[in-house]
C-alpha cells in the first residue's frame, strides 16, 4: 500500500510513501502521518491511498499517530480549491486548518448498575456510595468524595454488579473567564425578522446553495434572525457555522447561544482557544457530535457534518481576512464553502461591504432587509462637529470640541454612559524636537514612535520596540522636547480634568492585553460601573449596551487618510457602526462626530445613516479608478534585509512581469508597481509592493505563480490574493 503525503513545507508537491504492512489498516485519507523528509522527520496529512506501486521507489511511513482522520474526501475537495486560490501549498494550508496537538487523557466514568441493592450486604462505605450516586447519572470517579474513589475498593463493587465502570476520552473545553449577561431571549420577532426569517427558511428548505445578504441597519435585530436560522438547521438535524469578527465579540453571543439552545453541545473556535480543546472539538465535530461552531475568522474551516447554514455576522469587517501565513479571506471562503456543501450562506451587516452589496444588487446574493430598530427605536441624532473651527485657549486644536463636552456633561448628568473613540492608542502620537524636527522613530521600521506616559516608555506599534523617552535631543541636543497627536491615554487624561468625577475606563489593545481583558471590561461596561469608556476600534463593534446615549467620535478623518482604495468605505463602516452603539435603550442615542472634512461624502452619508446614498457616491469611483467591484486584484509583497540589492530585484522583476502581462495576458491585467510599501521599512525588513489588477483571476492567477517563480535569495515574496490591507 502507497500513500500520497502533504507536508507543510513551502512546496506544491505531495509525496508518496509506502505503507509497512502493520499500519496499512489504519492508513486512510486525512489521518495524520509522520514521515521521513530529508534527514528531517515531518508530521504531514495522507491525501489519498494507493494501491499501485509508484515507478522510483519511495520511503516507508514512520507512524499513523491518530486513530481517527482529520477530514475526509469532501473537506479536501475544498482545501485544494483554498490552495489553488490562495496560491498557497496544500501542506501549508493543511498546517494552517488542522489542529495540532494530541488525544486527551482518559477520564474514568462510573454509575449504579440496574442491580437491586436490597439483595446484597454492604459495608457502611459501600453504601456511601452507592447512595452519593443515587440519582446522579453517570459522573466522572474524579467527581467522588476522596475516600470513596479507591480502585480496589470501586473493582469489587462493580463485581458485586452494583456500580459500571467505563474509560472515555476526557474531552478538553474551552474556558471562559466571565461571562456577560445576555439579555432577552424569548423574543417575539417583529414583521420584517419574521420576513426575513421566512425566506432564509425557504433557502434551507431546498437544500441548494443560497447565499443572501442580511442588510440591517445597528440595533434592528439580526441576531436574532441567525438564531432562528440555525435553531431550524439544528432542529432538522443539520450542521452550521456561525462567525462573527472578533473574540471580544463572543462572550455576550456565547451566553445567549447556550441560553437559546441549552441542550446542544457548542464548538467555539478562535485563536485563544487552547489546542487541546481545539483538537477535541476538531474530532467530534467529524463524528458529527458536535454540530454547531461558534467562532473568529477560523471557525470557517471547523469539519461540520451535514453543514447547511454558515452565517458571517458583520460581514465587512476586515478582521475576517488573515495577513500572514495563509492569506485568506474568510467572508468569501464562506461563500465558496456555501457553494461546495449546497448551504445557505448569510452575510450579515449594518454597513454590507461594497462588493458585497454590489452582488446583492446584481441579484446574485439574495437581499434581506431590516430597514428599522427594534420596537421604532430611532437611529441616533449624528451632529458633525468641522475641527477647523474649534479652538483652545493657546489657539490649538482640542482634543475635545465644545458640543462634545456639552453632549458629555449631559450625559453624565442624566447618569448614562458614553463611548468615545479614538483610533490611537498611547498618549500623544509622537514626540518630536521643535528645534531640529527630530522625530523619535523606532530604528528598525522607521515610523514614529508612540509615547506611553503610563509605562513611560515609547513603543514602535509595529514591532513593539521599546525605549524610555530621552530628556534631551539625539539629534542637536536641545532640552524641550515636544509632543504631537493624541491618542487613548491622553484623551483619558483630558476627560478625567472635565470630568473628574465620571468613573472613566480605557479599552485598547495596552488594557487588554491579558487574558480576561475585554470581558472584564465590558462586564463592567453591562453593570453600569463605567460612565465613559474611550477606546480603539474594539469598543465599535457589536456589544448591545442599552444604557450608552452618547457616542464621541474623537477623529473621524483618521481612517479617510491612509492610502487605500477602500478608505471612505472603511470610514462609513466605522462611523455607522460606533453610532450604532448608541441609544439602543428607550432613550434616544446622540453622536458627536469631530472632523477636518465634514463635507466628504463618507460623513455625510454616515450622518444621515444613508446607506445606499453612501453606495451610490461610492460606485461611481470605484468604476472610474478600475478598482473592484469592478476588477480583481493581486498584491505582491517583496521584502529584504538590504535596500539596493532588493531594490535591483524587485525592479527587474517588475520589468518581466509587466513584459508577460502584455504577451501571455494579452494586456488583460495591469501591473502597478512595483512601489516601496507605504510602510517602507519594518520590523528590519525594506519592503516593496505590486499591484495586479484586472477583470478576470484567471490570468492574474497565472501571472502571480510567474512573480513566485522569480523568487530568489535574499528576497521575500507573499502573494495576497483579494487583498484588503495596503500597508
Ligand atoms: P443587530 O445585530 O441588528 O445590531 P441585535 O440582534 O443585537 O441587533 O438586537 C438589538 C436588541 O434588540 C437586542 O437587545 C435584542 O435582544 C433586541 N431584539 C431583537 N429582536 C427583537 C424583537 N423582535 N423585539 C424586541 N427586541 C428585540
Ligand atoms: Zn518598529
Amino acid at each position: 500500500m502507497f500513500v500520497r503525503v502533504a507536508v507543510p513545507i513551502p512546496s506544491t508537491k505531495t509525496f508518496t510513501y509506502s505503507v509497512p504492512g502493520y499500519l496499512e489498516t489504519s492508513a486512510a485519507l486525512g489521518k495524520r502521518v509522520l514521515v521521513p523528509f530529508g534527514k528531517k522527520r515531518l508530521t504531514g496529512w495522507i491525501v489519498e491511498t494507493l494501491s499501485a506501486a509508484p515507478e522510483q521507489t519511495v520511503r516507508e511511513i514512520i507512524d499513523l499517530p491518530d486513530p481517527e482522520p482529520f477530514f475526509n474526501r469532501q473537506d479536501l475537495d475544498y482545501f485544494e480549491w483554498i490552495s489553488r486560490y490562495y496560491i498557497c501549498p496544500l501542506g501549508k494550508v493543511l498546517g494552517e486548518i488542522l489542529p495540532g496537538g494530541t488525544d486527551g487523557k482518559i477520564e474514568k466514568m462510573i454509575s449504579r448498575s440496574a442491580g437491586n441493592v436490597s439483595d446484597i450486604k454492604l459495608t457502611e462505605k459501600q453504601k456511601a456510595l452507592i447512595d452519593f450516586l443515587r440519582g446522579k447519572g453517570e459522573i466522572p470517579v474524579a467527581g467522588l468524595p476522596v475516600h470513596l474513589r479507591e480502585a480496589s475498593f470501586l473493582r469489587r463493587l462493580e463485581q458485586k454488579g452494583l456500580i459500571l465502570l467505563r474509560k472515555q476520552p476526557l474531552m478538553r473545553k474551552p474556558v471562559f473567564t466571565t461571562e456577560i449577561g445576555c439579555h432577552k431571549n424569548a423574543i417575539q420577532p417583529n414583521e420584517a425578522q419574521e420576513k426575513a426569517f421566512h425566506e432564509i427558511y425557504g433557502c434551507l428548505s431546498s437544500r441548494l446553495f443560497s447565499p443572501c445578504l442580511l442588510h440591517g441597519v445597528t440595533g434592528s435585530g439580526k441576531t436574532e434572525v441567525y438564531l432562528r436560522a440555525i435553531d431550524a438547521t439544528l432542529q432538522n438535524g443539520g450542521g452550521a457555522i456561525y462567525l462573527v469578527p472578533e473574540i471580544a465579540l463572543t462572550t455576550q453571543l456565547l451566553s445567549r447561544i447556550r441560553e437559546r439552545f441549552p441542550e446542544r453541545a457548542i464548538a467555539v473556535m478562535h485563536s485563544g482557544i487552547s489546542q487541546g480543546a481545539r483538537h477535541d472539538q476538531w474530532k467530534q465535530l467529524c463524528r458529527g457530535d458536535i454540530r454547531l461552531v461558534v467562532g473568529a475568522r477560523s471557525a470557517l474551516f471547523a469539519p461540520v457534518r451535514d453543514l447547511r447554514l454558515i452565517v458571517v455576522d458583520e460581514e465587512h469587517d476586515p478582521s475576517y481576512k488573515q495577513d500572514d501565513r495563509l492569506r485568506y479571506n474568510a467572508r468569501d471562503l464562506a461563500v465558496v464553502r456555501g457553494k461546495f456543501e449546497q448551504a445557505t450562506v448569510i452575510l450579515g451587516s449594518a454597513t454590507p461591504g461594497v462588493q458585497t452589496y454590489f452582488q446583492a444588487m446584481g441579484g446574485r446574493y439574495r437581499y434581506l432587509s431590516l430597514p428599522c430598530r427594534v420596537d421604532e427605536h430611532p437611529l441616533p441624532l449624528v451632529e458633525v462637529v468641522d475641527m477647523r473651527t474649534q479652538r483652545d485657549g493657546q489657539g490649538r486644536t482640542p482634543l475635545l470640541s465644545l458640543p462634545l463636552i456639552e453632549a458629555l456633561r449631559e450625559t453624565m448628568e442624566h447618569r448614562k454612559q458614553a463611548l468615545l473613540f479614538l483610533n490611537r492608542r498611547g498618549f500623544h502620537t509622537f514626540l518630536f524636537c521643535p528645534d531640529c524636527g527630530h522625530v523619535f522613530a523606532c530604528p528598525s521600521c522607521d515610523l514614529a514612535l508612540t509615547n506611553h506616559a503610563a509605562l513611560g516608555v515609547l513603543k514602535c506599534h509595529h514591532c513593539d520596540f521599546t525605549t524610555k523617552p530621552p530628556a534631551l535631543c539625539p539629534a542637536c541636543g536641545a532640552g524641550h522636547i515636544r509632543s504631537q497627536g493624541a491618542g487613548t491615554e491622553r484623551a483619558v487624561e483630558e476627560t478625567k480634568k472635565l470630568f473628574p468625577e465620571a468613573r472613566i475606563v480605557r479599552m485598547d489593545s495596552d488594557t487588554t492585553s491579558r487574558k480576561g481583558d475585554t470581558e472584564r471590561i465590558l462586564a463592567k461596561l453591562d453593570r453600569q460601573e463605567i460612565d465613559i469608556l474611550i477606546g480603539t476600534q474594539m469598543i465599535t463593534k457589536g456589544h448591545d449596551f442599552p444604557e450608552i446615549t452618547l457616542v464621541g467620535v474623537l477623529a473621524a478623518d483618521a481612517s479617510l487618510n491612509i492610502p487605500d482604495f477602500r478608505a471612505s468605505e472603511r470610514t462609513f463602516q466605522i462611523l455607522t457602526q460606533v453610532s450604532g452603539r448608541g441609544g439602543r435603550g428607550d432613550q434616544r442615542g446622540r453622536v458627536v462626530v469631530q472632523t477636518f472634512n465634514p463635507g466628504h461624502y463618507a460623513i455625510r452619508r454616515a450622518q444621515d445613516h444613508d446607506y445606499a446614498g453612501y453606495y451610490e457616491d461610492e460606485l461611481p469611483i470605484r468604476r472610474e479608478l478600475g478598482y473592484p467591484p469592478f476588477s480583481r486584484l493581486i498584491g505582491i509583497h517583496f521584502s529584504g534585509l538590504k535596500q539596493t540589492e532588493g531594490k535591483r530585484a524587485v525592479t527587474d522583476i517588475g520589468k518581466r512581469i509587466r513584459k508577460l502581462a502584455a504577451t501571455v495576458t494579452d494586456g488583460k491585467v495591469d501591473v502597478i508597481g512595483p512601489a516601496e510599501s507605504p510602510l517602507a521599512r519594518l520590523r528590519g525588513r525594506y519592503r516593496w509592493q505590486m499591484l495586479l489588477r484586472g477583470p478576470h483571476s484567471g490570468p492574474l492567477h497565472l501571472l502571480a505563480e510567474k512573480v513566485i517563480e522569480e523568487r530568489r535569495s535574499g528576497l521575500d515574496i507573499q502573494v495576497d490574493v483579494d487583498p484588503v490591507h495596503f500597508m
